[in-house]
């Protein structure tokens, strides 16, 4: 049995008759960059996320840059990150000459923490970035709070989460990504919401940010050859869009695929002792970009060889947080213990999930692990 991470293969087949014509309306029109069909997939986008405005670019990395760029934060600001996160969080931080300020994760959910975030506020602190790991929420609501007492700009990492919700004490609910400043994703392939190359999108309610961060990403410029602040040079092919539209009008679909199989593998996994499926909160959704475990007792690496052996694979995202990463290791500033963020890249193991996974894969899995375990 052949047994992927992630099957973008089998997707493709599904929908091969829009994805190929999508590709060959934009080669005959030979419109490569920008145009209607960028235009409409941001249009799409806006609609489907309940937000004003949504300006795409070239990944998701570019996203996170583009949005700090846009606050205008000035060299020696910090910027608040989990220790825990895929590393594109911090590397922007360090290219704008912005101070990282990491802070700890919840052992639950493996997103950012409320507490640490609070007491590592300083004067100098302009924007927190939570990370929605995973597929799930960080705590927007607590954040939201204290962006406003503090006067604090909130950009959301929506890189894992696009298509999740928060919901608020009150009962409303809004997706991750719409909440805060300025939201950032990216349609990596593997991505929930994947093209076929790079690409990403920002995401803001404010006319006037999102007026700079189209700036900001077409060279600084509103009028063509007229630079009025330096920018990059960063955005979505119009082939990306097309392929996009047919996925996006699947998203959730797709969403909820991955949301069965996690409630798959929950069933039958949770009575294992040394496992701990994944938490679930009540104030977000979980679109389980990542079906991520955690292995107790120090067996995680074992288990991981077990299942390679049996031809299954598994990821450990992330085995190193972002203080123990050479590159930013004279940037950073730590203010309080970064407990879990130092232990549980030891225990979490990511299992196979996808849009195309069956339940046939899914037992296989399962009695894998079982038989490792000796259950
Ligand atoms: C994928 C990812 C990014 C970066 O997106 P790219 O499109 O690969 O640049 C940033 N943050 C998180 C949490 C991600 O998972």
């Amino acid at each position: 049995m052949k047994i992927q991470m992630v099957d973008l293969k089998g997707q493709y087949e599904k929908i091969k008759y829009e994805i190929d014509n999508a590709i060959l309306n934009c080669i005959n029109t030979s419109q490569f960059i920008k145009g209607p069909v960028v235009a409409e997939f941001q249009e799409e986008l806006e609609r489907y996320l309940g937000v004003k405005y949504v300006i795409t670019c070239g990944n998701g990395t570019d996203a996170l840059q583009i949005a700090l760029m846009a606050l205008d934060l000035q060299p020696g600001d910090e910027v608040i990150i989990p220790a825990f996160t895929y590393a594109a969080t911090a590397e922007v931080i360090g290219l704008l000459r912005l101070t990282p300020v990491l802070v700890d994760i919840n052992k639950d959910s493996f997103n950012i923490d409320i507490k640490s975030v609070e007491n590592a506020i300083t004067p100098k602190t302009k924007a927190i970035i939570p990370v929605h790991l995973f597929g799930q929420g960080a705590d927007m609501e607590s954040l939201l709070k204290i962006a406003e007492e503090k006067n604090i700009f909130i950009v959301e990492d929506a890189a894992q989460a696009i298509g999740a919700s928060y919901i608020f004490s009150n009962g409303d609910r809004k997706r991750l990504g719409t909440i805060g400043a300025i939201g950032c994703t990216s349609f990596f392939p593997s991505k929930n919401l994947g093209c076929y190359g790079d690409g990403g999108a920002l995401m803001t309610n404010d006319p006037l940010l999102a007026e700079k961060i189209r700036s900001i990403a077409n060279h600084g410029q509103q009028i063509q050859y007229i630079h009025d602040i330096i920018g990059v040079n960063s955005r979505l092919d119009a082939i990306q869009a097309g392929i996009l539209l047919p996925k996006l009008a699947r998203l959730d679909e797709y969403n909820k695929a991955r949301i069965v199989a996690a409630d798959y593998y929950d069933e039958n996994l949770k009575a294992i002792e040394d496992i701990i499926v994944p938490f679930r909160l009540e104030n977000s959704t979980h679109v389980f970009h990542q079906y991520t475990i955690k292995v107790k007792n120090g067996s995680r690496d074992k288990l991981k060889d077990f299942l390679k052996s049996k031809g299954i694979p598994s990821m450990i995202y992330y085995p190193k947080p972002l203080h123990h990463q050479s590159a930013y290791m004279n940037i950073i500033n730590i203010k309080s213990e970064l407990e879990y963020s130092e232990n549980i890249p030891k225990e979490v193991l990511s299992l196979p999930i996808h849009t195309e996974l069956d339940s046939i894969q899914q037992d296989f899995i399962i009695n894998a692990i079982k038989e490792f375990f000796h259950k």
